[in-house]
């Protein structure tokens, strides 16, 4: 198949980058092109942040309930394209078909949910709060928004920041990462006829558009999920604006003394290895109290003995290759300096290909380790024996992340007292992974700050103004 040589839409008009240049885009299981698509830079930015502003106003202006409408029409207009969605998906960012089928319906799930919020704004009531004058709230939309999202949930991710956005009045610019960017253009042409020109706008490139995004004095928010170098650099740029920053995890799953180690490991199977272990919220650090210790780790390696490995398009595939070589490289590099590490599984790349990197789980390290406190973005779990519930709540915390984490446990007592003991921004119990559209999902430390999902998040995408009327006696 030739590879499609995409355009971006900017006010409605499908364009090429300003200097012309163009970028591959690959598939990670084969290494095929399977797309090229325009490198944009300051100059495309420009252009497209000009026809955000040109159409602000009139969305603002709309009404929530036929924003609402709008946005339940590309829920289901993605529904409707659930398959060829899925197949770019799968082909792009070398998730298992099965996987990205998932990712498209959640995506409408996530569409309808904030077409919905968005009739149902909250706030204070109307009233007389000082004597003669009557105060209320506007909650408005703040202008131009810039989204810019990675490559682990390419549609997903672009849902989690347009929905909101549009939702609450705003029009947006979307960064797509340059390695995963065909179905953010895909749900970009859905929306066309639905929203009004400039509405929504795609730059893509590298980080050169997402960098002049960030500082681009026309741009009233800045949000992006990324890596925390990334987020730092957003923050830095994008000084003065309200900035939103989901960044990287390093998840701890505390399994304490009274945890059944079948459903432990059943259930870590996917919550550590859901996508390849490329999701900030994976279990990548697995602190087991002494007394279940032996059993949590046979049951987990026999659990990551069957996880099926291979070509993304086959439906039985659990597992696919990681996002690219570079980045399998990348995780094997932290493999190769953990050298007091002992590899119980995995490790290679099963003859698969150079991306692939088999489930991967490590024991023997220690709690300052690089491989135990950094983000690794892949399937590579690590296993440390605790004392106690006391010191697995500790390590837990020990890291520089604060996004999400599991506690593992039958007595009610304790998982309470883990729940408010974790500092986190997510905590399960019993389970490691499931997210709902009406619950807020955000990062604590150097995870980020602000909210993605539910009504929470839709407060972030807009501004409180008070008015204040004085009766003229
Ligand atoms: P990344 O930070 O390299 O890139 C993210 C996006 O930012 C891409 O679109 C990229 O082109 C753009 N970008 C790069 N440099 C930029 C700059 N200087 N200014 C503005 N934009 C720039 O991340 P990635 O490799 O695409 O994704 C993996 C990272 O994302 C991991 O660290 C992971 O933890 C994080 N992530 C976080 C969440 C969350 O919700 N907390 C979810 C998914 C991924």
């Amino acid at each position: 198949m030739q590879p499609q040589n995409y355009r971006q839409p900017i006010d409605g008009v499908w364009t090429e980058a300003a200097s012309g240049e163009r970028l591959p885009v690959v598939s990670p299981a084969d290494g095929r092109v399977l797309a090229t698509i325009p490198r944009s830079g300051p100059q495309d930015v420009e252009a497209a942040v000009a026809a955000a502003r040109r159409a602000a106003a009139g969305w603002a202006a709309t009404p929530a309930g036929e924003r609402a409408t709008a946005l339940l029409a590309l829920a289901d207009a993605l529904e409707r394209n659930l398959d060829p969605l899925a197949a770019l998906e799968s082909a792009n960012g070398g998730k298992p078909v099965a996987a990205a089928r998932g990712e498209v319906s959640r995506s409408a799930d996530r569409l309808r949910f904030f077409a919905g919020a968005a009739r149902c704004a909250r706030g204070l009531p109307a009233g007389e709060y000082v004597r003669g004058a009557t105060s209320w709230v506007r909650r408005e939309p703040l202008g131009v928004v810039a989204s810019i999202v990675p490559w682990n949930y390419p549609l997903h991710m672009a849902v989690w920041k347009i929905g909101p956005a549009l939702a609450a009045g705003n029009t947006c610019v979307l960064k797509p990462s340059e390695l995963t960017p065909l179905t953010a253009l895909e749900l970009a042409r859905l929306a066309e006829g639905l929203v009004p020109p400039g509405v929504l706008n795609v730059v893509c490139g590298d980080g050169v558009p997402g960098a002049a995004l960030a500082r681009h004095p026309g741009v009233d928010m800045v949000t992006l999920t990324g890596g925390v170098e990334t987020g730092r650099a957003v923050a830095r740029a994008a000084a003065g604006k309200r900035v939103h920053l989901e960044l990287g995890g390093k998840a701890p799953a505390v399994v304490l003394s009274d945890a059944d180690p079948a459903v432990v490991a059943a259930r870590l199977r996917v919550g550590a290895f859901w996508n390849a272990g490329q999701d900030c919220t994976a279990a990548a650090r697995v602190l087991v109290c002494a007394r279940r210790y032996d059993e949590v780790v046979s049951a987990l390696l026999e659990q990551v003995g069957r996880i099926r490995v291979g070509d993304p398009g086959d439906p039985r595939t659990e597992m696919g290759p990681l996002i690219s070589a570079a980045h399998r490289a990348r995780v094997r590099g932290f493999l190769e300096r953990a050298t007091r590490a002992r590899i119980l599984a995995g490790g290679g790349d099963g003859g698969l290909g150079p991306a692939y990197l088999e489930p991967t789980v490590v024991t023997g390290v220690e709690q300052g380790d690089e491989i135990v406190q950094r983000e690794i973005f892949g399937p590579v779990i690590t296993l440390q024996r605790v004392a106690d519930e006391a010191e697995a709540l500790r390590l837990a915390n020990d890291v520089p992340y604060g996004l999400a984490a599991s506690v593992w446990t039958r007595d009610v007592d304790r998982a309470m007292h883990a729940a408010r003991s974790l500092n986190f921004g997510t905590v399960w119990i019993n389970e490691h992974g499931p997210i709902a559209s009406e619950m807020p999902f955000g990062g604590f430390a150097a995870s980020g700050c602000g909210t993605d999902l539910s009504v929470y998040a839709l407060d972030e995408y807009t501004r409180l103004k008070h008015v204040m009327l004085w009766e003229s006696q």
